[in-house]
């Protein structure tokens, strides 16, 4: 099993922005396994690098049946927004809130072997992307929210159960970093 612990809330990587992928290589394709796994293990919709505690610019997704990744990725959003669509995150575990994204998102980015891809998303696609881009600049939901809402969002955060237990572990890692403590 490739299924990696996932980094809650409070580790300091997922406030980390992450770095290009330089290399497709086998140590990418790796990276992808292991993020793709580790979501259908959760099960997840989404995970970004960070959140296995990888710091490169790779997600992977699960929206309606359809399992992909993206490396490097650039978004385009439309202006249309959905303020109330609740959205949840593998490192929150159990929560969700209502966080305003654009309802329809283009990425560009690059698949595994280095190829070209364009992903047009709209509604849970589109938030998907927009999510898991977020976190690859350090950005979380909560972020996405507005004052009042966030509070609230903090306020469940100190009541789960999980909260503070995520006594992070910095470590190495084994993919390229270019020298980077991730
Ligand atoms: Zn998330």
């Amino acid at each position: 099993m490739a299924v990696q612990p996932i980094r809650l809330f409070g580790d300091p990587v997922l406030r980390t922005p992450a770095e290009p992928v330089k290399t497709f290589d086998k140590e990418l394709r790796k990276l992808v396994k292991d993020l793709t796994d580790t979501m259908m293990d959760a099960p997840g919709a989404g995970l970004a690098a960070p959140q296995i505690g990888v710091g490169l610019r790779v997600f992977t997704y699960n929206i309606d049946d359809v399992v992909g990744h993206l490396v490097n990725p650039v978004l385009d959003l439309g202006e249309e927004c959905d303020e109330e669509g609740e959205e949840g995150c593998l490192s929150f575990p159990g929560l969700a809130f209502p966080t305003p994204r654009a309802i329809r998102a283009v990425a560009k980015g690059f698949n595994m072997h280095g190829d070209p891809v364009t992903i047009e998303g709209t509604d849970l696609m589109a938030r998907c992307l927009q999510h898991e881009t977020d976190h690859l600049d350090g950005i979380l939901f909560i972020d996405r929210m507005d004052a009042k809402q966030r509070k609230l969002a903090m306020k469940a955060v100190r009541e789960a159960e999980w909260s503070g237990l995520s006594a992070p572990v910095v470590k190495f890692s084994p993919h390229a970093t270019f020298g980077r403590a991730i």
